[in-house]
């Protein structure tokens, strides 16, 4: 089954809810950035909540999440929009620690535990919303949940979850996000927590195959529930030749004429993608505005 998301409500509105399947998106960033199991695990749990978040925009808005962590695999960044598209990579990709004392994938290890987690959202005509919070675990999930209590100040549980197969492939990859409305009774709220804390934790939701509608199911309730529409997530970059031809333009002249005399070339690297953008010598000083 393809990745998908899910839109809900529930308690009439008073609670806000996400959830998603995001098992083929992890794996094709997991394929290419060429990540070891626990550098995958952090950044699919990135790119799964930020999906989530990307739903929460409208039109062509977009956001950027960015933690920021003082653990070996350096920053992970991710970009989202409100059409399911996502795309992300980590600094080093390659890093695996053993299991952790709960026998979890020790991502904390990995992200660091000292850092920032922040946001960029791009909400068009050059209006941007930026959030930074430190980290507070490096589990990825908690440091949402806290950003969204303290930057947006929005009552939130937010849970991602993803398997790793022995061969280093992604078997299973999801996550909720669950927020409180402006409004919400007290009663709806202590219902909701109570639900939290003994629901199976994501990453065993996940393991077990739950769809995102099962999962939001466990947190608020089948009678509670109101799922307003589902959405095909994918991992999708955006990157082309013609916008690589651009960033060469602007480094100017020179620069592009050092890269003719020196290098007789230049390769371009995507790194969400890992796609390979070549230049010959010709093709450069196509793009000098004045040849030499
Ligand atoms: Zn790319």
């Amino acid at each position: 089954m393809s990745d998908y998301l899910v839109r809900a409500i529930g308690f009439n509105g008073q609670v806000r809810a996400y959830a998603v399947q995001s098992t083929d998106t992890v794996e094709e960033a997991r394929r290419r950035q060429d990540s070891w199991a626990t550098a995958s695990a952090a950044l699919g749990r990135t790119l799964t909540i930020s999906a989530m978040m990307g739903a929460m925009l409208k039109g062509e808005d977009k956001l950027t999440a960015k933690l920021e962590g003082n653990g070996p695999v350096g920053a992970i960044i991710a970009d989202a929009n409100s059409k399911g598209e996502v795309r992300g990579y980590l600094k080093n990709p390659h890093v695996d620690f053993d299991l952790n004392s709960v026998g979890k994938l020790d991502v904390a290890r990995a992200v660091g535990t000292d850092g920032t987690l922040s946001i960029v959202k791009d909400l068009g005509m050059k209006d941007h919303f930026t959030g930074q919070v430190p980290i507070v675990s490096g589990e990825v999930s908690e440091d949402f949940t806290y950003y969204f209590a303290n930057s947006e100040q929005v009552p939130s549980a937010v849970g991602a979850g993803v398997l790793v197969d022995t061969d280093h492939s992604i078997l299973a990859a999801g996550g909720f996000i669950v927020q409180m409305m402006p409004g919400a009774d007290e009663e709806t709220t202590s219902a909701v927590e109570k639900r939290l804390s003994e629901i199976a934790p994501i990453s065993t939701m996940v393991r077990e195959g739950k769809t995102p509608e099962e999962i939001l199911e466990a947190i608020i309730g089948q009678d509670q529930l109101q799922v307003l529409d589902t959405m095909p997530v994918q991992f999708k970059c955006h990157c082309s030749r013609e916008r690589v031809e651009i960033a060469i333009s602007s480094l100017g002249d020179e620069e592009i004429q050092r890269m003719i005399d020196e290098d007789e070339g230049a390769e371009a690297k995507c790194h969400f993608c890992n796609e390979a953008y070549n230049f010959n010598e010709k093709e450069l000083k196509e793009l000098q505005s004045n040849p030499s």
